[in-house]
């Protein structure tokens, strides 16, 4: 949800000139803090700012994003395995046109990365079709000392300049070669190009590494739980942390997710055990493309139909808990990629009944500046009882 001060907005950030009154009251009624979920000497990913807010330190654990990714796809890494991120991008004249092939649908990509897998897959390097143009390379001993780049960050610029650069760097490249070649007469495709849509011309494999371990929340908190997500990713971390991740029907990763079916999820969570963990995707997706009056309202989504809900599902049942809200990172619109500024956090003790004070819930908090590591308030705010 993080941005910049925008000037179509009169110089406000996104945060603050969205209508969020359910944020701003847990900001008024709780305490407001900025923090530091993407520590210096890290990239700021949603990885990396995801372990961050689950409380654990990205300079100690941190492996790579495909690990994290095949863990929430519930794919198995031997010690020699390396998993690589492998997206469905658009490259159109030879420039990252879309990073998302159109957020291509799960069953249209699957037929794509099914025959690839078909046709480049062996013994010992296998795809595995994820959700829309997320997928996964694992890949036994495969090339890991190589220098690759987010397609998200690279928008508009020539892939020629980005492509695996490194040690082994030819099998990778050959590997995203074939699929263009694969790719340029699929059926997928044509069908895509004809209903006027980005056709995914090629993958593009990224974000590779090994098998990663985390200690679980039981071990370290006593807290059993769930994650809610709709990408891999966080759904990856949260099992790593012994949390259960299931996946939720309808939940899209964009603007038209179930929004419902989550909440229902969450609190059914909350009911059977401790915690949970929301994750939406939404405002971070419409960063990337840079659409401003789309993260608005994706923004404004979140508020009222996921913070909403699960506020006042909290304060009806009258039982102590604790609510906090963050963002993982910015995804500034003018920049369309994550940038590693600090972002606020609330957090409150409820119940407190009916709340009017409002306080502001923006990049401002603390003069914009980091107060504390997001992994070290996250702990403290895990280990705290009422
Ligand atoms: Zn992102």
């Amino acid at each position: 949800m993080g941005d910049y001060p925008i000037e179509e907005l009169s110089g406000r950030t996104l945060l603050q000139a969205a209508w969020i009154p359910n944020i701003r009251k847990i900001s008024g009624a709780g305490t407001t803090r900025m923090v530091q979920t993407v520590p210096e000497g890290t990239a700021p990913g949603s990885d990396v700012a995801n372990l961050s807010l689950l409380g654990y330190d990205p300079r100690e654990y941190y492996t790579g994003r495909a690990p994290i990714e095949a863990a929430g796809a519930g794919i198995p890494l031997q010690p020699d395995d390396i998993a690589y991120r492998c997206n469905l991008v658009t490259v159109s004249n030879g420039a990252m046109k879309d990073y998302s092939a159109g957020e291509i649908t799960s069953e249209e990509a699957h037929q794509l990365i099914h025959d690839l897998d078909r046709k480049a897959g062996k013994d010992g390097l296998k795809f595995h079709g994820g959700v829309s143009y997320r997928h996964l390379l694992v890949w036994k001993n495969g090339p890991v000392e190589v220098k690759t780049q987010p397609p998200h960050d690279i928008a508009n610029q020539p892939v020629d300049s980005y492509l695996p650069q490194g040690d082994r760097q030819d099998e990778i490249r050959r590997l995203m070669d074939f699929s263009r070649h694969l790719f340029a007469e699929h059926p997928v495709n044509r069908t895509r190009i004809q209903h006027g849509k980005n056709p995914a011309t090629q993958i593009w494999l990224w974000g590779q590494g090994r098998s990663l371990t985390l200690k679980g929340y039981q071990e370290l908190y006593g807290l059993r739980g769930g994650v809610i997500s709709a990408v891999d990713l966080i759904r990856g971390l949260g099992r790593l942390a012994g949390l259960k991740a299931d996946k939720i029907p309808g939940a899209t990763g964009f603007v038209d997710t179930n929004f419902e079916g989550k909440v229902r999820a969450a609190m059914n969570v909350l009911n059977e055990s401790d915690f949970v963990f929301v994750h939406v995707e939404a405002p971070d997706e419409c960063g990337h493309k840079g659409n401003l009056k789309l993260k608005k309202e994706a923004i404004e989504l979140f508020d009222a139909k996921v913070v909403g809900p699960i506020w006042q599902h909290l304060e009806s049942k009258g039982e102590p808990y604790r609510l906090v809200i963050c963002t993982d990172h910015r995804t500034p619109v003018a920049t369309r990629s994550h940038t590693s500024e600090p972002v606020p956090l609330a957090y409150l003790d409820g119940p407190v009944g009916l709340v009017s004070r409002e306080a502001p819930f923006d990049e401002t908090v603390n003069g914009g500046k980091a107060e504390v590591m997001a992994f070290d308030l996250i702990r403290e705010l895990l280990n705290r009882r009422q």
